[in-house]
This record gives C-alpha cells, structure tokens and sequence, in this order.
C-alpha cells in the first residue's frame, strides 16, 4: 500500500478521529494514479477524478461518502471505434477504528485509503459491453468496415426479396395499363 503522502486517495482525519458528530467536506481532483477497470471501458491512468467527499465521525470509525466523477474512454463493443463516457457515482463506507469482521476497511493511524471504494463503485459503473450508440449496426462480416459509416451505400447491394416481388409486380402493372389501350 502507497504512503498517504503519494496516494492520491488518502484522506487525513486527524482532525475527526475520535470526535463523533464531527463532520467536514471535502473536494478533490485527482490525478487516477492506476488504471481504474479492466474491460473495453477504463477510467486511464492519468485521467482527472473529481471527488466530492463528505466525512462524518462516528463512535466506531469514520463514515466517508461521496460522489466521483470522469470520463471513461474505451472501444465501441460492436464496431470498435473509440468512446468516451462520463462516470459518474455514489458511494459510502465505514472506516473503522478497529479491525472487525463487520466492517471491510479500516483507518490507518491518521488516515483513510478511499482508493478500494473509488475503485468498486468506478469499476461497478462501467458498462460491459459499451456500445458507441444503442443501435450500432457493428462491422460488416464480410469486409470489416463499420456499418454506420457505411450507411445507405449497403443497402442496395442487399436484395430484399420481398422489394424485388414488389418491382416485378409494378413491372406488370406498367405493362397492362400500356397494354390496355390498344385492345380497345
Ligand atoms: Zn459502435
């Protein structure tokens, strides 16, 4: 584990430990020091995380809860190309004062590493299989290209049976209505 000094995520609470009912904001942008996820979606190292922290001092530790915000860049699951989404989420923990098997986290002499909760609720938020919009078309099968570039061009190509019935019967319609006329 990282010293307070260089983890970003380290919050002090000298000022609170041991004083229930005390309570203090606090804002935040960090710099994400290591890569937040590991899917198709990631808040990178180096991306800035905004942190809107509110920490409570209760009889057993220190509450900290929150709110994190980023962006989070990564590859269309469809069609490949590169997105980029906001992150945007909630959070809250006890940090007690004693190790407990209640509690997942502890204070560490004078402060708290939030970096494990950031990290879940981060991770948790990101989609799984991120897509650029809801109805990408993907890549085309056959030559790879990406279908929403594509466009109207594949269309034609594409021969729908049911417009090809429709031409042939407007062919023989056209065909009658020429016809008609000179029976009479
Ligand atoms: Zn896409």
């Amino acid at each position: 584990m990282s010293s307070p000094a260089s983890n970003p995520y380290a919050i002090r609470i000298r000022d609170l430990a041991q004083r229930p009912g005390e309570m203090r904001t606090l804002e935040r942008d960090i710099t994400v020091p290591e890569t937040l996820g590991a899917g198709q979606i990631v808040v990178p190292e180096g991306a800035t995380l905004q942190l809107d922290l509110r920490l409570e001092s209760l009889h057993e530790g220190i509450l900290v809860s929150g709110h994190a915000s980023a962006e989070a860049v990564g590859a269309c699951s469809r069609c490949l190309i590169e997105i980029t989404e906001p992150v945007e989420v909630d959070f809250a923990e006890l940090f007690a004062y004693d190790a407990s098997e209640d509690f997942d986290y502890q204070v560490h002499d004078d402060h708290v590493d939030c970096e494990p909760v950031v990290r879940d609720a981060v991770v948790l938020s990101l989609p799984f299989q991120p897509v650029c919009r809801p109805d990408c078309p993907g890549l085309d099968p056959v030559t790879g290209e990406r279908l929403a570039d594509v466009g109207e061009r594949a269309a034609p190509e594409q021969i729908d049976p049911r417009w090809a019935a429709l031409q042939e019967l407007r062919a023989n319609g056209g065909a009658n209505t020429d016809a008609e006329p000179t029976e009479r």
